[in-house]
C-alpha cells in the first residue's frame, strides 16, 4: 500500500492531532471575522508526503488535495482514496498541461495569457471546461510566478474570453513573514483586488493562506487555505545519492 512502508500509526496519530489544532484555529479565525468554518476549504498540500499519510487525512475529511509537481502527482495519484479531489497549485509549464487536464478539478496557478490559452486548448481537446484561478504576485517579488496586480485586470479580461476555461477566482503566495501586520496588509490588498474584479467577472474562490499565515488569510476573506507542513509535519526532501 505504501510507497516505502515507512508510515507508522504514531505518525498518523500525530497528523490527526495537528489537524484538530488547524480546525480549531480556522474556527477561531472565522469567529473573529464573523464567518462560517464551512465556507473555508481546507486543502492538504501533498508534496513529498507519503500517500498513506495523505489518505489518512482524506479519511478525516480533508478530501481536497493540492499538487505542485506533475511527475510526483502522476506517480502517486493511483494510490489516493477515490473520494480525494485533486487541484493543481504548482507552477505549470504549458507542455505539461495535457498530462493533468482530465485529472484535476481546479488549476490555481494560471499566471499568463499564454498558459491560460494552453489550458483552454487542452480542455477543449479533452471535452471539458477547466476552472482556473489567476495567480497574483502580490508581493512583487521578481523570483515568484504570478501576474502583477497592475496586469491582472487585462489578464482577467482576456482569460474570460476563452471558452474552455472558467476563471473562478484568484490565488496568491505572498512573501513569507511571521509579522501579522504585514500578513494583514498583503491579504487585505488581495481581498480588495478580488472584490473590485468581481464586478468584472463573477468569482467565488480566493485561495490564500499557508501553514504560517492561514489565520490572517481567513480573517481577510480567504475561501481556501493550502496547508502542508502544519498538517503533515516538516517536509523531508529526498536526498540525492552522493
Ligand atoms: C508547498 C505549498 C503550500 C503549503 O506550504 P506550507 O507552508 O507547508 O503549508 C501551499 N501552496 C503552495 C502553492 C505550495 O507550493
Amino acid at each position: 500500500m505504501t510507497a516505502d512502508g515507512n508510515i507508522t500509526e504514531e505518525q498518523i496519530r500525530a497528523m490527526r492531532t495537528r489537524l484538530s489544532g488547524i480546525r480549531e484555529n480556522i474556527e477561531r479565525a472565522c469567529t473573529a471575522a464573523g464567518r462560517q468554518p464551512q465556507d473555508i476549504t481546507l486543502m492538504a498540500v501533498t508534496k513529498t508526503v507519503d500517500p498513506v499519510l495523505i489518505n489518512a487525512a482524506v479519511e478525516e475529511g480533508v478530501n481536497v488535495l493540492g499538487e505542485n509537481r506533475v511527475q510526483e502527482f502522476l506517480s502517486k495519484r493511483s494510490l489516493y482514496r477515490p473520494e480525494a479531489e485533486v487541484q493543481f497549485i504548482g507552477h505549470l509549464q504549458t507542455n505539461k498541461v495535457k498530462q493533468i487536464i482530465d485529472k484535476v478539478t481546479l488549476i490555481h496557478s494560471a499566471d499568463s495569457l499564454h498558459l491560460a490559452q494552453a489550458i483552454d486548448r487542452a480542455a477543449d481537446a479533452a471535452g471539458l471546461v477547466m476552472p482556473v484561478l489567476l495567480e497574483v504576485n502580490i508581493g512583487g517579488e521578481s523570483s515568484k510566478s504570478g501576474v502583477s496586480p497592475d496586469m491582472l485586470p487585462a489578464l482577467l479580461r482576456d482569460a474570460a474570453k476563452l471558452s474552455h476555461i472558467r476563471v473562478d477566482g484568484l490565488m496568491t503566495i505572498p512573501p513569507p513573514t511571521s509579522d501579522e501586520t504585514e500578513q494583514n496588509r498583503v491579504f487585505s490588498r488581495m481581498r480588495k483586488l478580488f472584490e473590485e474584479l468581481r464586478g468584472q467577472t463573477p468569482m467565488h474562490i480566493l485561495s490564500m493562506g499557508m501553514s504560517g499565515d492561514y489565520e490572517a488569510a481567513i480573517r481577510n476573506g480567504s475561501t481556501l487555505v493550502r496547508i502542508g507542513s502544519a498538517l503533515f509535519g516538516a517536509r523531508v526532501y529526498p536526498q540525492k545519492a552522493v
